[in-house]
């Protein structure tokens, strides 16, 4: 079971996480017409009065984005400010994750966009591992990602997510922890929940922007930090057969941080991984506000 922060943003308001609730005839509910972010949170280390959140600027933004595809508009500011006010309710003393969400919470029952009331909540949990940070086997799911002709992949819509429940069961229920989806032209896309980064020879490789995949801020913030290291970096469409002979795998994103992937089906990847390793104290360093350099990647919330 989940331990739910006790303050929940909920109909304008905040509110006891218990008495959040919505209707049974919530649209989204039925539609999968809403959108959410995910984003980390920890206590200072340094600083027992501060909270830090990691790229919070960028997560309202794409949520924000996210809600125009429902034609809902929400600007990225108010997101924000609601979201830091939370964290404010809550005070947590450890790590946790917060779930924002925009959703059409009007009582419809036809599947639309117009004509229906929209809103926003949040509320969040505590959070350690998602992943077993030692590193995991994922098999190559039977279940495709989405394509953008018929399914808006810019937002993070609550209705993709049946792919990867789909995917995770599938993958969980035949003995392994994840799964990579293949796009819809066969090429290596992302997991359920993750980006994902192979290395090979020396070079960090992840799937494009037009390669279907979720645009993720933890991939954003790897992909800046080893090119700043002086990491070869490509961002180029990659084979199946690619992820077999990789040097190094690793999935990628809020919840999962980053992931070292150990098997992909029936491949077992070397348990030496050089870059993944160096990126993975990087990025830990930088999320706990330890790096000057990446300062400005990390909003502090002080509770006093
Ligand atoms: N792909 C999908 C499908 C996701 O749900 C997520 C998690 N938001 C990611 C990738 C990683 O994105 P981020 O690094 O922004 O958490």
């Amino acid at each position: 079971m989940h331990n739910f922060l006790p303050i929940a943003y909920f109909e304008n308001q905040f509110i006891e996480f218990e008495n959040a609730k919505i209707s049974v005839a919530t649209h989204a509910l039925h539609y999968g017409t809403a959108a959410f972010g995910g984003l980390r949170g920890i206590p200072d280390s340094q600083n027992p009065n501060q909270i830090l959140l990691f790229r919070l600027d960028r997560h309202c933004k794409r949520l924000s984005q996210s809600a125009k595809f429902l034609n809902y508009e929400i600007p990225a500011d108010k997101i924000q400010q609601i979201i830091v006010d939370f964290v404010k309710k809550n005070r947590p003393t450890v790590s946790f994750y917060i779930r924002p969400l925009v959703y059409s919470s009007g009582l419809g029952i036809a599947p639309r966009l117009h004509n229906i009331e929209k809103d926003f909540l949040v509320y969040g949990l505590e959070m350690g591992d998602y992943l077993s940070p030692g590193g995991i086997s994922c098999r190559i799911s039977s279940w495709y990602r989405q394509e953008d002709r018929s399914f808006p992949l810019r937002g993070k819509i609550t209705a993709a997510y049946i792919t990867s429940a789909l995917a995770k069961t599938e993958a969980v229920e035949s003995g392994f922890d994840e799964a990579i989806l293949m796009n819809s032209q066969g090429k290596v896309c992302e997991a359920t929940g993750m980006n994902i980064f192979i290395v090979r020879n020396g070079q960090l490789i992840t799937p494009g922007y037009d390669q279907d995949i979720l645009e993720g801020i933890t991939r954003d913030s790897i992909l800046t930090i080893a090119r700043d290291m002086g990491i070869p970096v490509v961002e180029r469409p990659v084979d199946k057969s690619e992820l077999f002979i990789a040097d190094e795998v690793f999935l990628s994103g809020t919840a999962a941080k980053i992931t070292p992937v150990k098997r992909i089906e029936r491949f077992e990847l070397s348990p030496e991984r050089p870059i993944t390793d160096r990126l993975k104290e990087k990025l830990t360093a930088i999320v706990e506000n330890k790096d000057p350099d990446y300062k400005e990647w990390v909003y502090i919330i002080p509770l006093d």
